[in-house]
């Protein structure tokens, strides 16, 4: 068997299109452009991408893209004087902390004290809060993008097994309420899981967000599963160059799913176009406008 491939970046584009003629439409009628701060504190080259990455595609689909580059020496004080004038601002509707951020600040200080109606990441304590409750909030772009890929593959998740590999606050822990929302029956594995082998191969749905280059191999993947692969590694190849790579052996994996998303060109790309769909939302619902779908 070999797997359908779930082209990310091909979905990506069509979500951008979607929310470029929201954009366009809420600018003609309504004189509204939503507006995006990005905030980077310090050198890290992977975030100084990531940003770069973020703020072209925020102008390309016509918002307002705003960066903020802070010194990595940059005081908690002044971090969060800029964030209390971001949450001020009107034309701004979506604010985002790139992260890590550099030791000496307190993460969980700094995105708690973003507005919850502007944190577009959806790691504000009352959006983490909102999602387990099933309430309306902002969904973290990583785990929204993965669902929605979900979603148009399968139709309806309800009643399928879920096993997400890995716990973390922006991943792993979101993804599975998500899944819960759809009605899955959910596993979180982690680094304790006992035989997580086992407990992947009962799965109709497997989401890795590890962080371990190609560490599930098709012999845990159940015939016909689909596969998410949130995983980013860069791994060096025999030449001495190097590659990007997910969490999940392609090579291997594709042989026995029923469908696969690719690394580069899986989750990656729905993760900044999810960000952008989070500011338009955001966005209308600060102005009393008709949301997105
Ligand atoms: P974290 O390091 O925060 O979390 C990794 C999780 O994997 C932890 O819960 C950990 O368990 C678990 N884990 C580690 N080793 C094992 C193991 N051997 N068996 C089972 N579970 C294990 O990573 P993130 O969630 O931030 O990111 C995960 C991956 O996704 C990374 O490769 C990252 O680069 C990528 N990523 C991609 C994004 C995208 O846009 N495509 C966005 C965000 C992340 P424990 O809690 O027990 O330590």
């Amino acid at each position: 068997m070999s797997a359908k491939i779930i082209d990310g970046k091909a979905f990506a584009a069509t979500v951008r299109e979607k929310v470029k003629s929201h954009v366009t439409r809420i600018k003609e009628e309504d004189g509204i452009t939503p507006g995006l701060a990005v905030v980077l504190v310090g050198e890290d080259p992977a975030s100084q991408v990531y940003v770069r990455s973020k703020g072209k595609q925020t102008v390309e689909v016509g918002m307002k893209s705003v960066e903020h580059k802070l010194d990595a020496e940059t005081s908690e004080a002044d971090l969060l004087a800029l964030i209390d004038q971001l949450n001020n601002d009107a034309s701004i509707h979506g604010i985002l902390v790139q992260l890590p951020l550099p030791k000496h600040l307190n993460e969980d200080l700094v995105i708690n004290s973003i507005d919850p109606a502007k944190d577009v990441d959806g790691f504000h304590i009352s959006n983490v809060g909102l999602l387990g409750t099933g309430q309306r909030s902002m969904v973290p772009c990583t785990p929204l993008g993965c669902l929605m890929m979900l979603r148009d593959y399968h139709g309806s998740l309800s009643g399928l097994n879920a096993v997400v590999i890995g716990r973390s606050n922006i991943v792993g822990k979101p993804m599975a309420q998500l899944l819960l929302g759809d009605s899955c029956t959910v596993t979180i594995a982690h680094s304790r899981t006992k035989d997580l082998p086992e407990v992947v191969r009962r799965a109709d749905i497997v989401v890795a967000a590890v962080g371990r280059p190609e560490m599930v191999p098709g012999d845990w993947i159940r015939e016909g599963a689909t596969v998410i692969d949130v995983g980013i590694n860069r791994i060096e190849k025999e030449d001495g160059k190097t590659k990007l790579v997910g969490d999940v052996d392609f090579e291997s994996v594709s042989k026995v799913a029923g469908a696969i998303t690719p690394v580069p060109g899986g989750v990656g790309p729905m993760t900044i176009a999810c960000l952008l769909a989070n500011t338009l939302t955001a966005c209308c619902r600060a102005n009393g406008l008709m949301e997105p779908e």
